[in-house]
């Protein structure tokens, strides 16, 4: 497969020539350590503070669930409370850091995250709480075009968005709704696939909406190709990046997409229940007719505490901002954002595609070593994953995820048989992956 147009600046790796770093790989401890040594993310790791097992760091693979705590957080946190303490209300503009405008910190490296102008990002709410917000705006079913389509087995809590927002038009969702499935036999979704299924809905499809990466195959979808198909019959385009932002190059203004958001707890290391991302084309940004729910942080800051009724939304995705910035949460986001600037996007991305790729040979090097079947659902397409391997242990129980625990390897479980596990570029390490493959060849030897 050609490499996508979309990712020139981020290809860093044809497919043959992953090919041939596959076969050059070695399952043996030194030549883990040799990659690690000559990792340019290396020091990266130490910035991280790790769950610990008798007394040493574990071997974390859910960063696509929960990323780890920087070190750094804790301070950026005090300097907020102690801020608070010093300054009472006048923090929002005598802070080191004033909060009155504490979301713009984020403007630069969400830009730079999501491939966007800096109009085009805002930092605000919760995952699920923008998913609404924006298809408040993006979801205007009328006449016949009422219909939204996404991935077969979105997580759920996009499931129920796309139930309820049906709902809060007065339609049934059971018209609404079209769960786009693989075909017979497969696990992933082909794109050609996909646009056929648009060019099938034509009219009567209003928004497109796709976890840009699957949280359980894995799967990257070619948003650009999407993007170009959905606008081609008159239908809106969204993605969900919580498995996406920080795991994969994105480039959203130009791809042209209407809208997306985001979680920054999963490989943005932001924190429990942190703060949410969001995009909006600038194409709909001078639209003031455009519905959406309105606060007082998406008004006019230049008249916003004139406290006057009238809703004049800024010219930009801030006007999407109801409330005042949460900036506890949002300190432990900056910490973790200027991590991830620090080291760069395109640098994550060219490690990621290599420790995946060791992880996938581990994995192909277990299987010769042990009877139960191991089946990577994730694409082997390098360009259609981030760091995600999801694999069925044909046989295998819960118990493995708790035996790897007991050796200090954590790994998350998806019933019935699936171990998901992402080697985070930020902190993860070869030789991370070298001890994994030891532990599950045992375990599956017993
Ligand atoms: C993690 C995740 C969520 C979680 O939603 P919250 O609002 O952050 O609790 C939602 N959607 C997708 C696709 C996710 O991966």
């Amino acid at each position: 497969m050609a490499p996508r147009s979309s990712f020139q600046s981020y290809t860093v790796y044809s497919l043959p020539i992953f090919d041939a770093i596959m076969t050059s790989f070695e399952r043996t401890l030194e030549f883990a350590q040799q990659l690690d040594q000559v990792d340019p993310l290396r020091s990266f790791r130490n910035e991280f503070l790790f769950p610990q097992h008798h007394g040493k760091d574990m071997l974390y693979f859910t960063g696509n669930s929960l990323g780890l705590q920087p070190k750094s957080t804790k301070d950026s946190i005090l300097q907020e409370l102690n801020d608070w303490a010093k300054f009472g209300v006048e923090g929002h503009f005598l802070a080191e850091r004033p909060w009155f405008s504490y979301h713009e910190f984020f403007s630069k490296g969400s830009a730079h995250l999501v491939g966007a102008k800096e109009s085009e990002v805002v930092v605000m709410n919760q995952l699920t709480v923008n998913l609404h917000l924006l298809l408040i705006s993006f979801y205007r079913p009328q006449g016949k075009r009422i219909k939204i389509l996404f991935e077969a087995k979105p997580f759920p809590s996009d499931h129920y968005a796309f139930e309820s927002q049906a709902r809060l038009h007065g339609l049934d969702p059971a018209d609404v709704l079209v769960e786009m499935a693989p075909r017979a036999g497969e696990v992933n979704l082909r794109t050609e696939d996909i646009v056929a299924k648009i060019n099938e809905l034509g009219d009567e499809l209003a928004v497109v909406c796709f976890g840009a990466v699957n949280y359980f195959t894995g799967q990257f979808f070619d948003i650009e190709t999407i993007t170009k198909a959905g606008h081609s019959v008159g239908a809106n385009v969204g993605f969900d990046l919580a498995h996406a932002a920080g795991n994969v190059p994105l480039t959203l203004h130009d791809h042209n997409v209407d809208f997306a958001c985001w979680c920054t707890y999963k490989y943005l290391n932001s924190g429990p229940g942190s703060v949410s991302g969001a995009f909006v084309h600038e194409k709909h940004h001078s639209n003031k007719e455009l519905i959406r729910l309105a606060g007082w942080w998406g008004h006019n800051k230049s008249t916003r505490f004139q406290m006057q009724p009238g809703f004049d939304p800024i010219e930009s995705a801030e006007a999407w901002q109801l409330s005042n910035a949460p900036v506890l949460s949002m300190a432990a986001h900056k910490a973790a954002l200027d991590l991830h600037e620090k080291a760069t996007m395109k640098a994550l991305r060219e490690k990621s595609l290599k420790l995946t790729a060791y992880l996938e040979y581990t994995i192909h090097e277990v299987q010769k070593h042990v009877s139960k079947k191991l089946e990577i659902l994730t694409p082997s397409d390098p360009e259609q994953r981030g760091c995600q391997l999801s694999t069925v242990v044909n046989g295998a129980t819960k118990q493995i995820v708790k035996d790897l625990a007991d050796r200090g390897i954590v790994v998350d479980w998806r019933e019935p048989n699936v171990i998901r596990m992402a080697p985070v570029p930020m902190y993860n390490s070869y030789e991370d992956i070298y001890h994994f493959g030891i532990a599950l060849q045992e375990l599956l030897s017993k």
